[in-house]
């Protein structure tokens, strides 16, 4: 039975393994081990919406307590400067090309193909650079957590509010550094500490970052190794304080010559970073390119990363969250959702096996990692493939040399039959991003198709008459620091949720 949990890492992989557990299991005792003198990745901030639903949904938190330690800006979806259109938007609404508007019979996605825009309200609010449409009382419309909203975290404020919210829990820490592992039956039997201690636990967390102290170098776990499918293996990251800049509330995401950068706003700063191949750019290079859409940054640094997972997340008594146990790339912000739901399925586990998890649990809890990481490389991989907008040795080779895999039979349904989504149950069983998230992608970056449609004048009234529909909802919509002002106030919380 696992009594004792010993988490090292406390980065948010660690912290937010340590809270799910020690909040879904209150008898656990939970130890978290970090080094304050090798510290965090301090990248990670953006999310998809299901990170604010694992804290509010799935934890019970205080949405007026979390967003105002937080203060997160509001991310509707991406924007994409790539391939031929001058950008798209890929938005969370899942309203976008596989949606079917009553009076319309297709799918958005043959109407919008030539011109996309603010075919759902989040793309129409994003042109404006608004974040949330306005009610009738003047307050902002805001969904339920987890449904159409992700957030940009800063990684500090973040962290900083996990290790609060743990040890109100009754998380301990320890400021320490590993300086030995004992191996044993089934994994690690103990950890020596610099301070001299040894710890024992029940079970082991390696939360320890790319550094994989537990799973990759004391068990010697494989790796399965992305850069195959996926180039980019280097990020400069920087960012600076807020000028008069307007607050974005979506993800930027612009090409570059030998990868592409992310514009993150948070209240009071602007994060950019551009990831890069190092096979292609160097690190010169790749800074030089940097301040040029970057040029008020300060003092960016280059961040490493391999791209790929340990074969197995859970082996024995250990599990590997976060960085420790994967990483695919920063493209869509998906680490921090793996985290929370490989946060769940260890705390929804140990819940249903009494705190006694079978090999059978196990073996699931692997094929379900194993599976959501491929996922994540394909898709990711789909954007690289079909980005046309530059022509340089990056761009080519990731044109010419990026493999499909599971995606070739939905790809080639797509160039024959153009965006429809009849295919979504039989191409793409149980996939995280659905037929939307593809379809976002094959239409945005215009891969043609042989089912261009003309619609008549009748249907074409009705597509515009929602497009423009949308346009005046997000002329009144509020913007970012208005929504921010508002949501400081528990009051409105309450109004809001009709407390
Ligand atoms: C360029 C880049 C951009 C990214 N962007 C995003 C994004 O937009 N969205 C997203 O969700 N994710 C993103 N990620 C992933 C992001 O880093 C992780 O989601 C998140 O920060 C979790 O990190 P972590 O806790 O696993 O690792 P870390 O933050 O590195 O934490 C590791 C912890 O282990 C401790 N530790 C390490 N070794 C030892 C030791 N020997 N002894 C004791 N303690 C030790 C450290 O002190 C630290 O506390 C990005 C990653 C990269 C590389």
């Amino acid at each position: 039975m696992i009594r004792s949990v010993l988490v090292l890492g406390g980065g948010s992989a660690g912290l937010l393994a340590a809270l799910t557990l020690k909040r879904k299991l209150p008898d656990l005792e939970v130890e978290v081990v970090f080094s304050s003198r090798i510290g965090v990745i301090g990248v990670g901030e953006g999310t998809v919406p299901y990170v604010p639903h694992h804290l509010h949904a799935f934890l019970g938190f205080d949405e007026h307590e979390v967003f105002t330690a937080l203060q997160p800006v509001f991310k509707l979806g991406v924007r994409f400067q790539w391939g031929k259109r001058p950008y798209f938007d890929y938005t969370f609404s899942g309203r976008q090309h596989s949606w079917r508007y009553p009076e319309l019979p297709r799918n958005n996605g043959f109407y919008g193909f030539d011109d996309p825009a603010a075919m759902d309200l989040p793309s129409a609010l994003m042109d404006r650079g608004k974040a949330l449409p306005r009610r009738a009382d003047g307050l902002p419309d805001l969904p339920a957590a987890g449904t159409n909203l992700a957030w940009h975290l800063e990684n500090r404020l973040f962290v900083s509010w996990l290790e609060t919210a743990c040890r109100r829990q009754g998380v301990r820490f320890t400021d320490a550094e590993l300086a030995g592992v004992e191996t044993g039956e089934p994994g690690i039997a103990a950890i020596r500490l610099d301070d001299g201690s040894e710890r024992r636990a029940d079970f082991y967390i390696d939360s320890s970052g790319f550094a994989s102290e537990l799973i990759g170098k004391a068990l010697g776990e494989p790796f399965e190794d992305f850069s195959g499918s996926l180039f980019c293996d280097r990020a400069v990251a920087g960012g600076w304080d807020r000028d008069d800049e307007p607050v974005l509330p979506y993800t930027l995401s612009e090409t570059l010559e030998s990868g592409w950068c992310w514009r993150i706003d948070h209240p009071d700063r602007i994060h950019r970073g551009y990831v890069f191949s190092s096979s292609h750019t160097t690190d010169e290079q790749a800074v030089e390119a940097y301040r040029k859409v970057a040029p008020k940054a300060i003092e960016p640094r280059i961040v490493r990363f391999r791209s790929g997972h340990y074969r197995r997340g859970w082996i024995g008594n250990v599990a590997g969250v976060g960085n420790a146990a994967g990483f695919v790339e920063p493209l869509e912000a998906t680490a921090l959702m793996v985290i929370s739901l490989q946060c769940r399925w260890l705390a929804d586990g140990w819940i249903d096996s009494e705190r006694r998890p079978t090999a059978s649990m196990r073996t699931l809890y692997n094929a379900m990692n194993g599976r959501l990481w491929s996922q994540i490389r394909d898709f990711l991989a789909l954007h690289y493939r079909f980005n046309d907008r530059l022509d340089t040795g990056f761009w080519r080779r990731c044109r010419e040399e990026i493999p499909l895999h599971g995606l070739a039979a939905l790809v080639d349904f797509y160039r024959e039959n153009g965006p429809s989504s009849i295919n979504a149950g039989h191409l793409l069983p149980g996939d995280s991003f659905g037929i939307e998230g593809y379809l976002a992608m094959l239409v945005g970056l215009k891969v043609p198709h042989q089912r261009p449609y003309a619609a008549p004048p009748a249907e074409l009234k009705h597509w515009q008459a929602r497009r423009e529909r949308h346009r005046k909802i997000a002329q009144g919509a509020m913007g970012m620091p208005e929504v921010l002002r508002l949501l400081s106030d528990r009051g409105v919380w309450d109004r809001l949720r009709g407390r």
